[in-house]
């Protein structure tokens, strides 16, 4: 249907719908089972079995495929009993995809579903009364109620406007924002981006508001019609996991050369070809670490689900790692640092503070220039508003009253740019024009002030006793608005002429925690910097209190940074901790300046023209509560409780689980170089080999995998905050634990081949197979690298960090401790794997192999305690 074309009676009528009610709830039931859900189908899913073609596409499984496939057939030709070990190899490899396709899929889930928390539901009208509803659940014919910063979930037709504009580059690719209204109709064929009576799904308005009846949902929408073309946005590569796909392909390649190595020194001293080819290649795919990008996101999606707890919604994983480097958090004082339960504390004129009586023409403007609404049980709107009205409920003044006598006609709301709010009403013979707003701003628009009854020109001297009042208010941390008003005989909207009527003072008290939260900010090496709209002096009274700055020099206004070049404030930008008056454009400024210095910014922000700079910003995070939509959508975070506290408990968070992959990697990397030792220096030393291929690949997919995932949830050590941001561009295998890694890999890979020289020499009988040696040195290489799991956890000794610190670790060692005793003791293991039963004095010296990488680790912490003590 063109609802463009039609007038408003005509579209209601079509789509049988009650402009003053809305639908009912029985309707709304019919027309969901009818039209079916508000959504945006993506691109199907992936499908299970398309998984396990990709997990298996991988080239080196692909080898190891074929190389079992070799084995089965030379085995079957050769009558012998070999083949087993292929079809071992091949069952290894398939659970091993198996269990990486199903915690792909739980972590894919636990982030969808954080998605979710982050949206917020649509205000709409139904049965008679204002709702809110999950965007999914709209349906054509319902009344929508929308207002600045609001997200357009579906196309809908204009009924009411005021000054609306919309933005609609997700459709039309134009980034400026479009004037709408209903009256205009526009024919059929009339391009998208020209009509201007509708709004359409995944557009949002920038400004003004409006009501409007829903025309299409779903599929049906216009966005919905090209969902298809437009390409789904794919996450970048964190810094980390660039760097691991950098250092995998690197390590990747040096396995492979020893690989190739190992292969050559076995043709020749003529070891059994089949048998070497297998190890090579075995060798190569256990010992590529292909699995660490997997193990990232793993613990990404980890600490996702641990900060929604604490009240931050991650909505891009990807930001959690940033979010461990960050090194400033820009914050706004409006309900982040205080409570936003604001109230009136002071009213004053020309002439300083006056009574609550004087006062009443004050309050009388202030609600009627207001969009707080009185309910029966509460009061709703904006907090700076509620406060006006909850004065005027004080002084037993009626909005609603006041609303009859002097009706509403016009409104220019307030934003944040022009910091104030203008409406126009009609009494019985006149027109009364009202204005609130930052007395900076507003003072500006006024000729003259009234006093008492009396009203006088506004000279230079008055407005300097104005100022005088204003700042002894701001400096007391007050939020001040001034009220001013016009009388006309005709409507008139200009915002200027106006008579300054007095100043309203309201305060907004500190939330608790937020000085504790400040001063772990700075013990964590963040800086923490103030942007706020309001008043130099009220900011900085604020600032004071909560030690974000200590000297006026650390603070600057909008104006005054419009003064300074971009150049000037990148080499200066350390020294501010607060900015005040700002417009939502110097934000954007701000964050480029910090990042010109390669500082990682967390910015946080709230309104429509916050956009920009939520985007710019490393982390935007945007308020859970007092946030729009907009803002929420192009952020990365979304605080539940819009506190600041929440803000570093995420950094503390993120930092954690930046440990953690660090130790994952660590742990699994020390643990693959220990293998690749093993089958090298049997190599090289002319012995039989240590391990055989099905060994390699069980303590690498089975003993390997259950310990890394759980170092991945390690919790979090409790002093995390007061160690220095890391800093992302630093290579991550550079310096110790490079080092580290090397040393431990030898210690572990060494220590299997002693293990197995002694056993081979003192239980077996040469020249048969090393059966026993082979055994000790597969059961001491596996429980070795179980207990360097513990190793990996922490800096300080083992003795120091506990071993129950994490249950899960232990669980995953304890499980695969017994699986790998096990693999010695039943029979037919025995025969799969090719191990036999151990007795006492066998065990004794593969146990006592085991503690050798604690002994290797505590020697090097020592050491490096003592190189940094
Ligand atoms: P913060 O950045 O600390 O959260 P803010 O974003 O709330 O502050 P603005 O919304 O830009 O800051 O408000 C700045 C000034 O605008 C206030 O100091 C006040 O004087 C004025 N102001 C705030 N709300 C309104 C309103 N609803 N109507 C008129 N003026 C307002």
């Amino acid at each position: 249907m063109n609802w463009q074309s039609m007038k408003i009676e005509e579209v209601l009528k079509n789509l049988n719908t009650d402009i003053d009610k809305g639908l009912d709830a029985n309707e709304v039931k019919k027309r969901q089972r009818i039209y079916g859900k508000n959504l945006i189908e993506e691109e199907r899913e992936i499908n299970f079995f398309k998984k396990i073609i990709e997990q298996f596409s991988d080239f080196m499984v692909i080898t190891l495929f074929i190389a079992a496939g070799i084995s089965f057939i030379v085995s079957v030709v050769n009558k012998n009993n070999d083949y087993i070990d292929s079809i071992i190899i091949l069952l290894i490899v398939f659970i091993n995809a198996i269990i990486g396709i199903t915690q792909e899929k739980n972590a894919e889930k636990a982030i969808n579903s954080l998605k979710k928390l982050s949206e917020t539901p649509i205000k709409v009208l139904r049965s008679g009364i204002e709702q809110r509803v999950i965007s999914e659940n709209i349906v054509p014919g319902d009344i929508l109620l929308l207002e600045t910063g609001d997200l357009i979930c579906a196309d809908a037709r204009l009924i009411k406007t005021q000054k609306l504009k919309t933005e609609e580059s997700a459709l039309t690719g134009e980034s400026l924002s479009v004037s709408k209204n209903e009256n205009t109709i526009f024919d059929e064929k009339t391009p998208i981006y020209k009509i201007k009576n509708m709004i359409f799904s995944s557009s949002f308005v920038t400004s003004g508001r409006s009501i409007a009846v829903v025309t299409a949902t779903g599929m049906k929408t216009q966005v919905g019609k090209i969902a298809k073309l437009i390409n789904k946005n794919s996450t970048p590569p964190t810094p980390l996991q660039t760097q691991l796909n950098e250092t995998g392909k690197m390590l990747s390649m040096a396995t492979m050369i020893i690989c190739c190595i190992v292969f050559i020194l076995g043709l020749i001293q003529k070891a059994d070809i089949l048998e070497i080819f297998m190890i090579a290649v075995s060798l190569a795919v256990a010992a590529i670490p292909e699995g660490l990008p997997f193990v990232v996101t793993l613990a990404l999606a980890s600490g996702v689900k641990r900060m929604a707890k604490k009240n931050a919604i991650i909505r891009k994983p990807n930001s959690v790692e940033a979010l461990g480097n960050a090194n400033v958090i820009c914050t706004d004082k409006t309900g982040t640092l205080t409570q936003n339960k604001m109230s009136v504390i002071e009213i004053r004129n020309i002439k300083g503070i006056i009574n609550d009586n004087d006062a009443k023409e004050i309050i009388n403007c202030s609600v009627l220039c207001n969009n707080a609404k009185q309910k029966i049980s509460c009061i709703s709107g904006e907090p700076t508003e509620k406060a006006l009205l909850e004065k005027a409920i004080e002084l037993n003044i009626s909005k609603n009253s006041l609303e009859k006598e002097m009706p509403r006609i016009k409104e220019i709301p307030f934003d944040s740019s022009r910091k104030i709010m203008t409406t126009v009403h009609k009494t019985k013979n006149r027109f009364i024009t009202i204005t609130k707003g930052a007395p900076d701003f507003l003072l500006e628009l006024c000729t003259k002030y009234k006093k008492g009854e009396q009203v006088f020109n506004l000279s230079k001297n008055s407005l300097k006793d104005i100022k005088n009042n204003y700042e002894i208010m701001a400096s007391r941390a007050l939020r001040v608005l001034a009220m001013a008003y016009k009388e006309t005989t005709i409507e008139n909207t200009n915002e200027n002429n106006f008579t300054f009527l007095g100043l309203v003072g309201i305060a907004d008290p500190i939330r608790s925690g937020a000085r504790k939260a400040v001063r772990l900010c700075k013990e964590a090496h963040v800086k923490p910097v103030m942007i706020t709209g309001d008043h130099i002096l009220t900011a900085k009274a604020v600032a004071r209190e909560l030690e974000i700055i200590k000297k006026d020099s650390e603070a600057i206004s909008g104006s005054q940074l419009d003064k300074i070049g971009q150049k000037d404030l990148e080499k200066n930008i350390f020294s501010y901790s607060l900015f005040a008056r700002v417009l939502p454009e110097h934000k954007m400024r701000i964050v480029k300046a910090f990042q010109s210095r390669n500082a990682i910014v967390i910015m946080t922000g709230d309104g429509v023209n916050d956009g920009p700079a939520l985007k710019a910003a490393n982390i935007g995070c945007a308020m859970g509560i007092s946030g729009t939509d907009v803002a929420k959508s192009v952020s990365d975070m979304v605080l539940t409780d819009d506190n600041f506290s929440t803000i570093v408990e995420t950094i503390c968070q993120g930092r954690g689980i930046y440990e953690n992959i660090k130790k994952t990697i660590h742990f699994l990397l020390s643990t693959n170089i220990g293998e690749i030792v093993v089958i090298f220096c049997a190599c090289l030393f002319h012995l039989p080999a240590p391990l055989l291929a099905i060994h390699l690949l069980w303590i690498n997919f089975v003993t390997d995998s259950f310990p890394a995932l759980a170092l991945g949830m390690d919790p979090i050590e409790s002093n995390i905050i007061k160690t220095k941001p890391s800093d992302p561009s630093q290579k991550i295998l550079s310096g110790t634990m490079g080092l580290n890694i090397m040393t431990e890999g030898l210690g572990i890979g060494i220590t299997a081949i002693i293990v197995f020289i002694i056993g081979s020499n003192l239980f077996d009988n040469y020249p048969l197979e090393p059966i026993v040696g082979r055994t000790m040195a597969f059961v001491s290489l596996g429980l070795s690298q179980l207990i360097h799991a513990f190793n990996v956890r922490s800096k300080k000794s083992i003795f120091k960090t506990g071993i129950l610190t994490n249950k899960k670790l232990v669980a995953a060692v304890i499980f695969c401790a017994i699986l790998q005793i096990i693999v010695t003791l039943i029979p037919v293991l025995n025969t799969i794997f090719k191990t036999v039963n151990l007795d006492f004095p066998q065990w004794c010296i593969v146990l006592a192999a085991t503690t050798i990488p604690i002994i290797i680790s505590e020697i090097e912490k020592f050491a490096i305690r003592n190189k940094y003590a």
